[in-house]
């Protein structure tokens, strides 16, 4: 069977993968301990299930809006003015089935072959394989634990060419957890002026689990505004992965190329989802604190635990729920029979040594990494270290 050489050139998703191996070995009995997937262990709050349950008994189940229903998106506006600062009218709001397809759908609406797509390293897996299945020039703008993998305003002028069309971020980050402060978004801000046409996708997926204060919205910076795109969605702070629904707030031309697409490929989201994130959008964030308090404890328990183990070097990160140390010591080391070539080999050889799945930090972008997922429990994540201790002192 002939694919298609654009999906030929197309990378499976590393955590996707990872994960799905975790599971396979779990099938068999094995103990494997999966920190390999980012997905809050947490149980959907029950207010939102109730939400559900009443659209469903209410007949919500035929086509809804393309961009969600009218209700949703206002709901989005409301939150996005409490949260964020951020005026977006109701039609500057695409509901997607997740913020995965958000983000793919800003991608193949502002993208032309060749242009250039920024990407402050380490970077979340998707956004690479996004861009250049659009045939986007993927940029990498290369930040590393010394600086808590933050980019400065000197460096991001570095990066920006007359064929820069995107910028792309997360903060809270995937995979790193470095969260911009509000001092520093301005500072990069800034630059961003100096080069208006510019669009600025901020991924801000992970704003609830941010352990420092307040997620800062580029497009609260005025002279923004107008071509930034916010994405956020229900999966990490709501424990609502599997439910599939993300959000935009845009200008309005990317808003509506963004529904021109979905509207071919999808059409609107889930009708029960969607009502259950009307109720999620009214919730009173002050809701979720139980949860970031509970990942700020994991957190630092698997920084405490990795400080404990020779020659990885980890930073303090201050959201999202992952570590990526720095692994590369142990390149080119043996336990006398597997030689560890990179990252992927490492991870592989600590699957299969030590039962814990992790991510190779090369589909992120840095290769000298590897992801741990810690949106598990605190026993979990106690084994899981100790694992990963005892076999890798037997790397020499
Ligand atoms: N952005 C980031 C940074 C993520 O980590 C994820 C993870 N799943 C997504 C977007 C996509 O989320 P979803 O499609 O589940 O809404
Ligand atoms: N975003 C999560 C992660 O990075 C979920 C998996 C995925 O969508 O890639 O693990």
């Amino acid at each position: 069977m002939q694919i298609s050489q654009r999906v030929q050139k197309l990378a499976e998703s590393e955590t996707l993968a990872m994960s799905r191996r975790a599971n396979e070995m779990k099938e068999k009995g094995i103990d494997v301990i999966n920190m390999s997937l980012g997905e809050p262990d947490f149980k959907t709050p029950d207010f939102l299930k109730r939400a559900a349950k009443e659209a469903i008994d209410k007949d919500f189940s035929y086509y809804t809006p393309v961009p969600g229903y009218k209700e949703l998106q206002e709901a989005v506006c409301r939150k996005f003015k409490r949260d964020n600062s951020l005026d977006y009218k109701p039609n500057q709001i695409v509901v997607s089935t997740g913020a995965k397809q958000s983000i793919i759908n800003v991608i193949m609406a502002v993208v032309n072959p060749g242009d250039e797509v920024v990407l402050p390293a380490p970077y979340w897996v998707s956004y690479s394989e996004m861009v250049s299945l659009f045939e986007g020039k993927v940029i990498e703008a290369t930040t590393g634990i010394e600086t808590d993998f933050k980019l400065t305003p000197a460096l991001l002028e570095k990066y920006i060419t007359p064929k820069t069309r995107v910028f792309l971020f997360s903060s809270p980050c995937n995979p790193t957890g470095t969260t911009y402060t509000e001092k520093e978004l301005r500072a990069l801000g800034e630059v961003f002026k100096k080069h208006p046409d510019v669009v600025i996708i901020s991924d801000e997926i992970y704003e609830h689990i941010n352990f420092e204060g307040k997620t800062f919205s580029l497009a609260a910076i005025p002279e923004l505004f107008e071509r930034t795109v916010t994405v956020n969605g229900l999966s990490k702070g709501f424990a609502m992965t599997g439910w599939r629904l993300g959000y935009i707030g845009a200008p309005k031309a990317i808003a509506d190329a963004c529904v021109k697409i979905q509207g071919q490929f999808t059409s609107g989201t889930c009708s029960i989802t969607q009502r259950a994130a009307i109720a999620a959008m009214d919730m009173d964030p002050a809701e979720i604190t139980p949860m970031r308090e509970a990942f700020r404890k994991r957190r630092d328990l698997i920084v405490k635990l990795f400080k404990d183990i020779p020659h990885v070097q980890v930073n303090n990160p201050q959201g999202a729920f992952y570590l990526f140390p720095k692994v590369d010591w142990y390149f080119g080391k043996s336990d006398g029979k597997t030689t560890i070539k990179d990252a992927k080999d490492l991870c592989m050889w600590l699957l299969d040594e030590a039962k814990v799945a992790l991510t190779p930090g090369g589909s992120f972008g840095a290769p000298d990494y590897f992801r741990l997922s810690y949106a598990t429990s605190e026993e979990k994540i106690t084994d899981a270290c100790n694992r990963i201790k005892t076999a890798l002192g037997k790397l020499k």
